[in-house]
């Protein structure tokens, strides 16, 4: 972020700023920009679903949906799913609404029970940590700080986390159990990790030999570009350099369907799915499988899955080519802000200036624009540049959507600009 900004210029763009901000306040907007949620127009997508599944009640294989059992899930929706996620239909499973409740039941089960190649329960270690890319998200680390592990901070790249960081950390300190990684347009920077940095994750040493890598794969279907992102099959690569039990692959049809009653999937090694099932097996007699045979006869199969994804994307397009350019109208040449332009997911990180991320998200919330709390893209809530403000563009109507971000790009300025006159 270079100022292109002569002294001269600097009290009356100050001057404008403030008017700009106080027409702003002046409006009473109630806007919201926080959580990436679809919109109801893209849940209105799939409003077949509250019609099916129509009668049925037999799966493909004649299992009688209506009744218990059927631990893994329906193969019919395995299959639909198991090239996106890059997982065998063999070794995914189809569960409940939430991956991140199943997120959360692996680390529950890994801290009182035995993850495969695990020599104790992690709840019986004096400490345990997870290496968490930032900026990342907040619910992989609200999830660390319930449970008491320690989360250590390692800088995103383009290309997925700091390698060099991950392989030393990871290789240095048996207390480091795992990472989180969300691989594809991630949350909020939108990288997408690169062939090198899934093949160095795969291969790398770790001190503990009950390392995981928790796979977080929410956005693995949703492009926003004609060229959708290939990431390496990390499962198989895992395999192949030897640590087939070191990642749990994770996603769900949240962003998909309807985020509020989708399916969450769960893909790892034979023995990682043993392990997992045997879990599930205490906690219930199986999943909602009528809610998995109405996503079956909805989606029919991967390629209908990727024309739903299409048309997710014909109602999103047009919200982040809105962020890009209000973002760019606004802010360009300014020196006070850069920002991610992804290929898909749910986000754009805005990056201000140093020490300015929580007076522009306390100014917006006083202009009526509530904003993700700046630091919640970090560990404990720390941004420590105080400089990463996350976009989520999905939620609000468009015209509500520019209304928040020219609000927003108000802010920055007048928060930058103010922070240029006193120093
Ligand atoms: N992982 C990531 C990276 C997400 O962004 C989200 C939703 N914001 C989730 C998981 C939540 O997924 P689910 O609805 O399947 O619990």
């Amino acid at each position: 972020m270079t100022t292109e900004l002569s002294p001269d210029a600097l009290p009356e763009l100050l001057e404008r700023a403030r008017k700009d901000y106080a027409a702003l306040a002046a409006r009473g907007l109630s806007l919201d920009l926080t959580r990436g949620k679809p919109a109801p127009a893209q849940l209105d997508l799939a409003e077949d679903l509250l019609s099916l599944p129509d009668g049925r009640h037999t799966a493909a294989d004649g299992t009688d949906v209506r009744n218990y059992g059927g631990l893994q899930g329906l193969p019919e929706l395995r299959e639909i799913f198991a090239d996106a996620l890059q997982v065998p239909v063999t070794q995914l499973v189809a569960l409940g609404n939430s991956s991140l409740e199943l997120m959360h039941d692996c680390l529950v089960h890994a801290l009182l029970g035995r993850v495969p190649g695990a020599e104790s329960r992690w709840v019986d270690q004096e400490r345990i940590a997870f290496l968490c890319p930032v900026p990342g998200y907040d619910r992989h680390f609200a999830l660390c700080e319930r449970f008491g592990i320690e989360m250590i901070p390692v800088p995103m790249t383009p290309d997925g986390p700091d390698m060099d960081e991950v392989e030393r950390l990871a290789a240095g300190d048996a207390a480091v159990k795992g990472i989180w990684c969300v691989p594809k347009y991630s949350n909020p920077d939108g990288a997408c990790y690169s062939d090198e940095t899934v093949a160095r994750l795969a291969a790398m040493s770790a001190a503990a030999p009950d390392f995981r890598i928790f796979w977080d794969n929410a956005y693995a279907v949703h492009h926003l570009t004609d060229e959708p992102v290939e990431t390496a099959d990390l499962l198989a690569a895992c395999a192949a350099s030897g640590n087939p039990d070191r990642v749990f692959v994770f996603g769900s049809s949240s962003k998909v369907t309807f985020a509020g009653s989708g399916v969450a999937f769960f893909g790892a090694s034979p023995d990682n799915v043993r392990w997992l099932l045997a879990n599930n097996a205490k906690r219930s007699i199986g999943p909602d499988k009528v809610n998995q045979l109405r996503h079956a006869l909805f989606l029919r199969d991967a390629a209908g899955l990727r024309a739903h994804m299409a048309r997710q994307r014909e109602l999103l397009r047009p919200k982040f080519d809105a962020v890009q350019r209000i973002l760019a109208a606004e802010l360009g040449g300014t020196g006070l802000a850069e920002w991610t332009d992804p290929k898909g997911g749910y986000f754009v990180t805005l990056r201000v200036p140093d020490g300015c991320a929580k007076e522009v998200v306390r100014r917006a919330s006083e202009a009526g624009i509530v904003l993700t709390p700046a630091g919640a893209t970090h560990p404990y809530g720390d941004d420590p540049r105080d400089a990463t403000i996350r976009i989520a563009p999905t939620f609000p109507v468009q015209d509500d959507l520019e209304q928040a971000m020219l609000g927003l790009t108000t802010c920055v300025r007048l928060v930058g600009y103010e922070k240029l006159s006193a120093s």
